[in-house]
């Protein structure tokens, strides 16, 4: 009779013998990752298998009188659509969503391997500006449609997944894997083409319209024809190269990180002067994000990003160090940095219509409102969005969506909140679809329709 296997010797069979606490569910099903280094045992013969070049090496640049050349070639064709989003963060996720949803062959380009942008891989998880107060004292959900549903259904995922709603207006805090699982899944149930590791670096232009953008992958330099394209880069790379009018902004730089065993301090065994800032709550009990606000700086420049990123990744490790040698702390430690550095803003389009902190405050009505903010104190009142703050003044076939429309500086602030990117986002993938479907440019698109359709899933308009 075969004699059961003990715990220990299990994991010594994995190879992963001497990791003390690792629990039996951990390893399941992850035997060929614990037992890298041991081929055989890990069965990796049985995964290698010679394959054709996958790529095409084009004719590589050169110098020509001290100048880099580049020469000029024909790029592949990789894909068609209707409907073109570059950047999956809160505003591509929901354009893409949404143009799919309007019937739009809907393609989603996004440089990381995760969707959310800030909101996960940048792990700023608390959602503010869905709501308004009025003036009986009620809180009022103002960011609906994808939004709305895109909280509910993280409701659905369990008390790990999101807070609860808690009194003061709706303010949840996601927990940035299942928002990542949740878009995976939006996305694919769309029936969105979905191209992760892809970056956005060019567009397709004939004239003042647009046909496509190019991206660069592993596999090189690659084009999708589209009818129309959504920028929703965040930082507006799109309309830059596009060749539209835009300004551009220096704003803070944080780097938020996340500490764990937050739930084993013991407070009591502390110096009565010590005070650390562990940051905000989250769904886990054991986990904490803190958020800063950082240095001034450009988030278009690498070197400047660079040293930035360098400089708050190692004061995270300090300070959670200097945590873990107070008594009571001894169990923290840094669980994860972002990935996606807090860059706030840097271009803001100069669009067809710019909206500011003046028209804002007196909640201005558009005859094009295809959102409407909230707000993150509850001190103002709603604020709409006109479809002309998405649109390029020249551009023909491009939608901005996100934290780099055309809004003034002053306002910035609100705008780039995560919900109110995700409403900008469902009015750009709406307004992108339509105008697909009905072969008319971005511009000349019927309003009325694109409001009709934007209610019809959900939005609220004003
Ligand atoms: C430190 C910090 C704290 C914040 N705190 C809060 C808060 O508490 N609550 C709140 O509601 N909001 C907060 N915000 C604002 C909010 O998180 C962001 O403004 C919002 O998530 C932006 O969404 P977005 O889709 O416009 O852009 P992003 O989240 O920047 O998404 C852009 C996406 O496009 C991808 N991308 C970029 N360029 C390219 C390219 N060329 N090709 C392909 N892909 C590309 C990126 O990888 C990313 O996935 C905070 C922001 C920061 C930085």
């Amino acid at each position: 009779m075969k004699q059961p296997i003990s715990r220990r010797n299990l994991l010594k069979n994995l190879g992963i013998g001497g990791v003390a606490g690792l629990s039996l569910a951990a390893t399941r099903g992850f035997a060929d990752q614990a037992t890298d280094g041991d081929p055989e045992r890990a069965g990796f013969a049985s995964r290698i298998n010679k394959i054709g070049k996958t790529t095409v090496d084009p004719p590589s640049p050169y110098m020509e009188d001290g100048k880099v050349i580049q020469p000029a070639r024909e790029l592949p064709v990789f894909h068609q659509a209707d409907v073109v989003v570059v950047g999956g963060g809160a505003s591509g996720f929901a354009a893409a969503v949404a143009a799919a949803r309007t019937g739009a062959k809907t393609a989603l380009v996004e440089r990381r391997g995760s969707l959310g942008g800030l909101w996960t891989n940048g792990i700023v998880l608390v959602v503010i500006g869905t709501s308004v107060r009025e003036s009986s004292g009620e809180y009022k959900l103002v960011t609906r449609g994808i939004c709305e549903e895109f909280l509910q259904r993280l409701e659905k995922m369990g008390p790990n997944a999101i807070t609860s709603k808690g009194r003061n207006g709706y303010q949840p805090t996601v927990d940035p894997e299942a928002a990542k699982v949740l878009m995976d899944e939006m996305i694919q149930e769309a029936g969105v083409d979905m191209f992760f590791h892809a970056w956005g670096v060019d567009v397709i232009k004939t004239g003042s319209a647009l046909q496509g953008v190019i991206f660069e992958s592993k596999e090189g330099r690659q084009a999708i024809i589209a009818k129309n394209v959504v920028d929703a880069s965040g930082d507006g790379d799109i309309y830059h190269h596009a060749g539209a009018d835009y300004e551009q902004i220096s704003h803070g730089m944080g780097f938020v990180y996340r500490i764990g065993n937050v739930d084993r301090i013991d407070g009591s065994k502390a110096p009565k002067d010590k005070k650390f800032n562990l940051g905000s709550s989250e769904p886990l009990k054991s986990t904490r994000w803190v958020n800063n606000l950082g240095p001034r700086g450009n988030g278009l420049d690498v070197r400047e990003i660079s040293k930035i990123e360098m400089m708050h990744r190692q004061s995270a490790w300090n300070y959670v160090e200097r945590m873990r040698q107070t008594p009571g702390y001894e169990d923290v430690f840094l669980l994860s940095t972002c990935t996606e550095i807090g860059v706030r803003a840097t271009r803001l389009l100069d669009g067809v219509k710019k909206i500011s902190k003046k028209a804002a405050i007196i909640n201005t009505k558009y005859d094009d409102t295809v959102a409407v903010s909230g707000d993150d104190s509850f001190k103002h009142p709603e604020f709409a969005i006109p479809y002309g703050s998405l649109l390029p003044k020249e551009i023909d076939n491009l939608i901005v969506a996100g934290r780099c429309i055309s809004v003034a500086p002053d306002l910035i602030d609100r705008v780039r909140l995560i919900p109110v990117c995700v409403v900008t986002g469902q009015a750009a993938g709406v307004a992108a679809a339509l105008a697909a479907k009905g072969d008319v440019t971005s511009r000349n698109l019927p309003i009325q329709e694109l409001q009709r359709v934007l209610k019809s899933q959900g939005a609220y308009l004003g």
